[in-house]
């Protein structure tokens, strides 16, 4: 039951924002500084963000060279520029929103391993320099001459390394995010589940952790920023879940001749190092049917596959051993660019961040701050 001063004071907003990842927030910091009046709050089901944002590899990339390539199969060469520029001007915003120092990033640049059967890629990288260039004025990608100084195995028959990527610490950059919520005045709370969402009133329904009720909340507007959940409370969009799993060894007691973040398999596979460990994750393309939940258990199809490649593949004759293990959710539909739209009278959505929210859930809480905005 509620008391007189909850109902009165805890209910009414001008902005409601459903999930408290870095779209959530980003939208909510957004929105305020541009209505800094305005009430805003954020509800969240988790203790704390419990889909990507806190569940990720901290890479801050753009797309390796065998995944650019393989997106032009399904989008346009405008749309696949496009899409670098906004994720590499996600990742140059953050940097100059927070610091390189507060979100531990560091520019240690990205590389691929090519295996045999990818090496025509070779072909197409100076073609893709040139698409990118207006972006970058740079060549992007070069061919690493000497990867015998990588240790890696043999079947490694060439790296191309990405100039303009780097790495960060997802836990880090979402405290600062929280640090600036709080700063601007916004409420979150956590342990609040929202059940439904009554897109054209503004009505957000939704329960509490405890069980102990159902909670009507009111909004002038309605952010939905549930990424891969979104399918619960916006029934007809196309957003599926995929999900991800990342393996983290011990401290490893020889010394990585290697630094930087790497792809495998056209972005599918990554691995860095932290903390002197390997963190090694991906490998959905394994299995993807399976992969295509919002559970967060570990498919052990994929974490054998993993295992493997760090053993035969990464480092090839040397023994270690795996601390933990981790799954997240993350959003794919039709497209792969984010989707930002209006869903009814008082309510709009950002989702479908695929394996890119880092560098781009900043700019599309930005994006959907403007959108709610503008009415
Ligand atoms: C294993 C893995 C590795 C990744 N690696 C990278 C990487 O290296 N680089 C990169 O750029 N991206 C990476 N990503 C992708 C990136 O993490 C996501 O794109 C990004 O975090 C999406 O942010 P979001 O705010 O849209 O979603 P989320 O972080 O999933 O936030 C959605 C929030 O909504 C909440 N929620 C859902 N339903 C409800 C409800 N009904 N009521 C209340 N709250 C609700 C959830 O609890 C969640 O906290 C990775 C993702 C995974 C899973």
């Amino acid at each position: 039951m509620l008391s007189y001063w909850e109902t009165k004071h805890f209910f009414d907003y001008d902005l409601v924002v459903v999930g408290s990842g870095f779209v959530g927030l980003s939208t909510a910091i957004h929105f305020k500084k541009k209505n800094p009046k305005a009430s805003v709050l954020v509800l969240e089901r988790g203790i704390f963000p419990t889909g990507a944002s806190t569940k990720n590899a901290g890479f801050a990339c753009f797309g390796s060279l065998t995944e650019i390539l393989d997106d032009f199969w399904q989008m346009t060469q405008e749309e696949v520029v496009k899409l670098v520029e906004r994720r590499y001007q996600g990742i140059t915003a953050i940097r100059d929103k927070f610091g390189d120092k507060a979100l531990a990033y560091r520019h240690s640049y990205g590389y691929e391993l090519l295996e045999k059967e990818q090496t025509s890629a070779l072909d197409q990288m100076s073609d893709i320099n040139k698409l990118l260039k207006p972006i970058f004025k740079k060549d992007v990608f070069s061919h690493v001459k000497k990867k015998e100084r990588f240790g890696f195995s043999d079947s490694i028959q060439t790296i191309v390394k990405n100039g303009f990527e780097g790495e960060l610490d997802p836990g880090k950059y979402m405290n600062e995010l929280w640090g600036l919520t709080q700063k601007s005045g916004i409420r979150i709370l956590t342990g609040v589940s929202v059940v439904e969402i009554n897109k054209d009133d503004g009505i957000v329904i939704a329960e509490d952790a405890a069980g102990e009720g159902v909670y009507e909340f009111k909004a002038n507007q309605v952010a939905i920023c549930t990424n891969a959940f979104t399918q619960k409370l916006w029934k007809e969009s196309e957003i599926e879940p995929g999900r991800g799993l990342i393996l983290l060894s011990e401290p490893l007691n020889f010394k990585i001749p290697w630094k930087g973040s790497f792809h495998l398999d056209k972005g599918y596979v990554y691995f860095r190092e932290l903390d002197g460990r390997l963190l090694l994750g991906g490998a959905r393309n394994m299995d993807k049917g399976e992969e295509n939940s919002t559970n967060f258990s570990v498919n052990p199809k994929i974490k054998a596959h993993l295992q493997q490649l760090a053993t035969n593949v990464i480092f090839p004759g040397k023994e270690f051993n795996w601390e933990t293990e981790w799954t997240g959710i993350m959003a794919f539909g039709n497209k792969k660019s984010p989707l930002i739209q209006k869903v009814g009278k008082k309510a709009a959505a950002a989702v479908r961040l695929g394996g890119m929210g880092v560098a781009i859930g900043w700019q599309v809480g930005k994006e959907l701050a403007s959108l709610l905005s503008s009415d």
